[in-house]
């Protein structure tokens, strides 16, 4: 036995895996369940480092060191429980199975639970990246017990990109932890990236200008606050002509947005968790509702004229610093809300989630990289029980000093008929954060009249009802 680690599951990203642990100097046992990939690998990219190829399981645990430590890395779901089954009678207790495909938190819930009833660790890890990640350094988000990180601890964080001389891995907390952030981070990347498109909407409609005039605004953002690689990127794919047609690349696309999941299930365990993360959830039903062509085509007949204004802008620099500090605020609160619900899973699950550490491992190698993440960290490192995000010093100074323009975008956008969900709806979780009465107060009532739910009272303690048909008077539960 002389790999320290092996990567069963060698598609495009555990292919690029096992290189990326060859080429920082480990030896990496390799297996794919069709032999042809591992063989393509090792012919391909043999001398990258020091592979040793297995073709069958047994072989390929075998050439492990103990405590043996084995990444999945197959389709999701059930290919990843049938490569765990084929595992279990190979592997010995302390062994370390390491699932790093995108699977959902509560399957590494019970994933780990089941292997440790076999003397196993299972460490769900989260890997953000992508491909070109995966080869040159992802950001990795590992969960599971403390005592296999201390065997894969230093081998992910040596792969892993590196910001500032820090590794964008940390250990995340037990079972299902990792899985967990890289959902949540998923989910503030769709957040990421409806605003950025709302922006490039508002901007275009307001000015009236081409996608490659915009790709210029979007390339002096990106030498700001706003400073990411989303927004690099923007700028290159708005910039970018269809060879074809010659013309702007965005304007031949079809403006369908897919999702593989990742933000439904963000969505999904906020409503479990009670978290309004409307940032995200806007931002997941934007791209359902992009895929509703026949609903689209109906209600583009039935209403041609909706009253909407025509977009006169008429200082190019004012209007392209509000759309700026609108999309500022608006991201802010979406990161607010992802970051509230990795708190609450934390809590709910009992993970202890360092949330400054988690801001850190997305500085580098994964899509929602950015600047920005360093603000965050200071803030929770700063204040671990900071209420939320929106109010901590930098952050509360930048939405202040945004809110003027971010109103106007929204209201300008609503009068030209320019649909901007999640900017909307960003300003409005705002405004009702700070409310000093919410209307929540006659839903109680509604609630207390047609079915006897009971109130609180703002003056005294206590749990009451009003009998509504009968004489009105208020009894106390
Ligand atoms: P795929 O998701 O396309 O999965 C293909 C791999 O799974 C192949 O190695 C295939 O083996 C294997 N496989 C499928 N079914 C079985 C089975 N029943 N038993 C054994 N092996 C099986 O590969 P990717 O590389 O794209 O992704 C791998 C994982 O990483 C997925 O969970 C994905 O969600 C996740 N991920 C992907 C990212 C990306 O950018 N692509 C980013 C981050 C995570 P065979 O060759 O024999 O068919």
């Amino acid at each position: 036995a002389t790999a320290q680690i092996g990567v069963t599951g060698l598609a495009v990203m555990g292919r690029n895996l096992a290189r990326n642990l060859a080429r920082n100097g480990f030896t990496v046992a390799l297996h794919n369940r069709s032999p042809e990939r591992t063989r393509s690998l090792v012919a391909e990219h043999g001398d990258e480092g020091t592979f040793v190829p297995a073709e069958s399981m047994a072989d390929f645990v075998a050439a492990l060191e103990r405590p043996r430590a084995v990444i999945v890395m197959v389709k999701a779901g059930g290919p990843t429980d049938a490569v765990i089954d084929e595992l279990i009678p190979l592997l010995d207790a302390g062994d370390i199975v390491v699932d790093c495909g995108n699977a959902h938190f509560a399957d590494t819930r019970r994933r780990e639970e089941a292997l440790r009833g076999h003397g196993l660790h299972f460490v769900g890890t989260g890997v953000s990246g992508g491909e070109e990640g995966a080869l040159r350094g992802p950001s990795i988000m590992p969960g599971g017990s403390a005592e296999s990180y201390r065997k894969l601890g230093p081998i992910f964080e040596k792969i892993a990109a590196q910001v500032d001389g820090v590794p964008c891995c940390r250990h995340i907390g037990p079972d299902g932890a990792g899985h967990f952030v890289k959902m949540v981070h998923n989910g503030i990347e769709y957040a990421d990236m409806q605003l950025i498109a709302e922006a490039y909407d508002l901007l275009r409609a307001g000015l009236g200008a081409e996608p490659a005039e915009l790709a210029e605004i979007f390339r002096e953002w990106n030498a700001g606050e706003l400073e990411s690689f989303l927004i690099e990127i923007t700028a290159d794919v708005l910039g970018h002509r269809d060879a074809a047609t010659g013309r702007a690349f965005v304007d031949i696309v079809l403006d369908r947005a897919e999702q593989k999941g990742t933000g439904r299930w963000t969505v999904q365990s906020a409503l479990d968790l009670g978290i309004p993360i409307t940032g995200i959830a806007e931002a997941t039903f934007a791209r359902s509702l992009s895929g509703h062509a026949d609903q689209r085509a109906a209600a583009r007949r039935a209403f041609p004229d909706a009253g909407e204004k025509k977009w006169q802008v008429t200082d190019r620099d004012a209007f392209v610093e509000d759309v700026r500090r609108a999309l500022l605020a608006s991201k802010i609160v979406a990161y607010a809300q992802g970051f509230d619900q990795i708190r609450a899973g934390s809590r709910e699950y009992d993970w202890d989630i360092d949330l400054g550490g988690t801001a850190t491992i997305w500085r580098g190698g994964c899509i929602i990289r950015a600047r920005f993440l360093d603000r965050i960290r200071q803030a929770y490192d700063e204040q671990p029980d900071l209420p939320t995000l929106l109010v901590a010093p930098w952050f509360a100074d930048t939405v202040n000093d945004g809110v003027p323009s971010w109103r106007r975008v929204v209201a300008e956008a609503a009068r030209a008929g320019v649909p901007a969900p999640a900017f909307a709806s960003s300003l409005a979780y705002f405004d009702a954060l700070r409310a000093e009465r919410l209307p929540a107060a006659l839903i109680q009532g509604l609630r207390d009249n047609f079915g006897a739910h009971t109130y609180h009272r703002v003056d005294r303690d206590g749990t009451f009802h009003t009998r509504w048909a009968g004489d009105r008077s208020e009894l106390e539960a």
